[in-house]
C-alpha cells in the first residue's frame, strides 16, 4: 500500500445526498486523494445490478466528482477503471440514509458498491447512518457517522481481511456523544413479517401499490448487527462476497450423488 492513499468514494443515494458530502469529509480525513464517482440519481435498492443495455455516461462536476447514469456497480466499475489516476487503495461507499442491517444487505445498491469494489480486489467499507426504526424519522443524524467514521476506517485498515472480504458499518441513530460503543457483530435476521404492501387507488379508481418496511422492531440476537444498533452501538460486520453455506454442502452432496 502507498503512503498516501487513494480513496474511491460511491453511494447509492446519488451524488447530490448529504450523505456522500459527509463521507467526502471523512476520507479527507485519511487522504488528501479522495475521488467521488456517484450515480446522478437515487439507486436505493438497486442491489448489485448492472447497466448492460444502455451506454454509461459520465459527467463532471468537479476536478474530483464525477456523476455516472448507473447504478452503484456501475460507478465502482467507472470509477477504478477508468477515472482515478491509478490503482485505488479503499472504496468506501454511502453514507447510505438509513440503515443497511439484516437481509437488508441483499437489497442493498450502498453494500453492492462495496462488493464490486471487493471483486476488483480493492477493500472496501459500506457505511449507513440509522435512522427512523421505530418512528417515521426525524433529522437524520449525519454528525454521528461523521464524528466516529474516520477513525474507525484506520482501525479496520489496520487489520487483514481475507479475500473477498467487505465490512458493512452501521450507526446507530443517535447523537455521537450517545454511542455506546463499537461491536463486531454477524448479519442479523428480521422477524418475516416486516415487508408491508400498501394498496392504494389512483385517480381512476386502479389499484397500485408501495413497498413499504414495518417501524418495530425484531427479534435480535444477541451479537447480530440488529442488536447492536438497537442498543446504540456502531456495528462492524465483515461480509463474504462467496455465499456459500459450507455446512449444506455434505447434506446436498449426500442426495445428489447417491
Ligand atoms: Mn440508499
Amino acid at each position: 500500500m502507498a503512503d498516501r492513499l487513494r480513496i474511491l468514494v460511491t453511494n447509492d443515494d446519488g451524488i447530490h445526498s448529504p450523505g456522500i458530502e459527509a463521507l467526502y469529509r471523512i476520507a479527507n480525513e485519511i487522504t488528501d486523494d479522495v475521488w467521488v464517482v456517484a450515480p446522478e440519481s437515487e439507486q436505493s435498492g438497486a442491489s448489485h445490478s448492472l447497466t448492460l443495455t444502455d451506454p454509461l455516461r459520465l459527467r463532471q462536476l468537479d476536478e474530483h466528482w464525477f456523476a455516472v447514469r448507473g447504478t452503484p456497480t456501475d460507478c465502482v466499475l467507472m470509477g477504478l477503471k477508468k477515472v482515478l489516476p491509478g490503482p485505488a487503495d479503499l472504496v468506501l461507499s454511502g453514507i447510505n440514509r438509513g440503515q443497511n442491517l439484516a437481509e437488508d444487505v441483499t437489497y442493498s445498491g450502498t453494500v453492492a458498491a462495496a462488493m464490486e469494489g471487493t471483486a476488483l480486489g480493492v477493500r472496501s467499507i459500506a457505511f449507513s447512518q440509522a435512522y427512523g426504526i421505530e418512528s417515521t424519522g426525524g433529522p437524520l443524524r449525519w454528525e454521528t457517522a461523521e464524528t466516529h467514521g474516520a477513525e474507525l476506517v484506520r482501525k479496520l485498515l489496520k487489520a487483514h481481511w481475507g479475500p473477498g472480504v467487505l465490512v458493512n458499518v452501521n450507526f446507530p441513530d443517535c447523537d455521537p456523544h450517545e454511542v455506546a460503543g463499537i461491536e463486531v457483530t454477524r448479519q442479523g435476521k428480521r422477524d418475516e413479517d416486516m415487508v408491508v404492501l400498501d394498496e392504494r387507488e389512483d385517480a381512476r379508481g386502479n389499484p397500485y401499490y408501495w413497498i413499504g418496511f414495518s417501524r418495530r422492531r425484531s427479534e435480535a440476537a444477541q451479537g447480530t448487527d440488529l442488536k447492536a444498533i438497537y442498543e446504540r452501538r456502531i456495528s462492524v460486520t465483515p461480509l463474504h462476497l462467496d455465499l456459500t453455506q459450507a455446512e449444506s454442502l455434505p447434506t446436498l452432496k449426500s442426495v445428489i450423488d447417491g
